[in-house]
């Protein structure tokens, strides 16, 4: 291997490498219904009111509410009217039209009194028993939302209320950037996928499925090629598709030191690839590359990422965490924010390590206890092929060189989703 790096670095370092050669997508509108989880381009300067017209908050009569000063009072009851029901009706002294939650305010009314406080013996006639004063019950136009108003602003990320709030103003496609077009595949002689029984030497495929989950956890859009096969030609010729038409690539498997399998040779030979190892466990292994996505029409060029994660499924998952997924955020927009938040925490049990110059991510499940601490404890085995254990942890405890935290002490934790 040509440009393997035989260097320790510290986690910091690669995170530093891998963040400042990726760079956000080009922005792009997109359906509002889809915008959630995206992060805008564009503020969003709102065109019509919200709402659009004084309505009522509550099911009852729309009323003058000097007529009503004193209880109770007796009125006529004019006519009824339903949320959409565009009539226009006005309500003159001593009369009170019944009306329901959303339907627009009549002319001449200034309140309404919800029906619980109401009594209406016959169609037309109705006792009001409480007093309300002017705008009870009455939502005005544009309560919400004036039209001009920046409601958003670039660089907000966009969640489901907000995607709701785009729809409730009519703004129907928004300037956001992307979610990444991600080609995810893995290697390995040994993996199988199809369910068939096991040969000697053969596991099941676990990575592939992780991190489909984990990417679209991330808004990427995923394209799952599977397990490639162990040949030179055939490997090339899927990366480079995948580089044509994806904006970035994951690979699971075939990045720790000694190990001569195809995906290394190759990326090795077209991509322009940093062959790191990092100070921290699990999770050692790791490579970043560009490779070329260039059509003849693109300039300038484009560079694709290629993310390569180590095969054992627990350094998989946490150099996902640790350096893929921010970096994917970051083409997606996010300045801030690019990793997971991390907290203080209390050790409730003592998280164990043996010094060896490396940071342990250590896989634990935390509670918020009645002191508004985190507490934590380990999941159980910390193997980087256990992934039982980690799929029982909510965080990932920080655990510094040395021996480890003892019972009572504290801890970062990086909380997982
Ligand atoms: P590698 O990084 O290719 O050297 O693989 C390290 C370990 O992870 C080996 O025990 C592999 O069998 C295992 N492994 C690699 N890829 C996968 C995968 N997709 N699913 C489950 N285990 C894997
Ligand atoms: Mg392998």
């Amino acid at each position: 291997m040509p440009d393997t790096v035989l260097e320790v670095i510290p986690l910091s370092d690669a995170q530093q490498r891998v963040f400042s050669s990726v760079s956000r997508l080009p922005e792009r509108q997109i359906a509002c219904e889809r915008s959630a989880g995206l992060v805008l381009a564009r503020d969003v300067v709102a065109t019509e009111n919200v709402p659009p017209f004084a309505n009522t908050a509550v099911d009852g009569f729309a009323v003058r509410s000097s007529d009503v000063a004193n209880v109770p009072a007796e009125l006529r009851v004019i006519g009824t009217l339903a949320a959409g029901d565009g009539t226009v009706w006005h309500v003159g002294a001593g009369e009170a039209l019944r009306i329901m939650t959303g339907a627009p305010m009549p002319d001449g009314a200034d309140a309404v009194v919800m029906v619980e406080d109401c009594e209406q013996p016959i169609p037309d006639r109705v006792k009001i028993n409480k007093s309300v004063t002017a705008g009870a019950s009455v939502r005005p136009v544009a309560d919400d939302i004036r039209a001009g108003d920046t409601v958003f602003t670039a660089g907000s990320v966009l969640n489901a209320a907000g995607a709701g709030v785009l729809s409730s103003m009519n703004a129907r496609n928004v300037w956001v950037y992307p979610r990444a077009k991600v080609a995810l595949l893995s290697t390995g002689d040994e993996l199988v996928t199809d369910g068939s029984p096991l040969q000697r030497g053969q596991i099941r495929e676990s990575n592939l499925t992780m991190l489909e989950l984990l990417l679209a956890d991330a808004q990427c859009e995923v394209t799952n090629l599977g397990v490639i096969l162990d040949d030179e030609a055939a490997l090339e010729r899927t990366l480079r598709d995948a580089a044509r038409t994806h904006d970035a690539i994951v690979t699971s498997g075939g990045v720790s030191m000694g190990d001569f399998d195809v995906v290394k040779a190759v990326l090795s030979r077209i991509a322009d690839m940093q062959w790191m190892q990092m100070a921290i466990k699990p999770a050692k292994p790791f490579a970043f590359g560009l490779l070329n996505g260039s059509d003849a029409q693109d300039h300038p060029q484009r560079q694709v990422p290629i993310f390569g994660l180590p095969g054992n499924p627990v350094s998989s998952m946490i150099s996902f965490e640790l350096l893929a997924r921010p970096a994917l955020r970051k083409m997606m927009g996010y300045t801030d924010n690019l990793l997971r938040p991390t907290i203080h925490a209390i050790a409730d049990a003592p998280l164990r390590r043996k010094p060896d110059g490396k940071t342990h991510f250590m896989r634990v499940f935390g509670h918020f206890g009645t002191d508004g601490r985190l507490h934590v404890r380990d999941t159980g085995p910390q193997g980087s092929h256990q992934l039982a254990a980690t799929a029982a942890a909510n965080g990932l405890a920080i655990v510094p060189d040395g021996s480890g935290v003892d019972a009572g002490g504290s801890v970062d934790v990086m909380l997982l989703g």
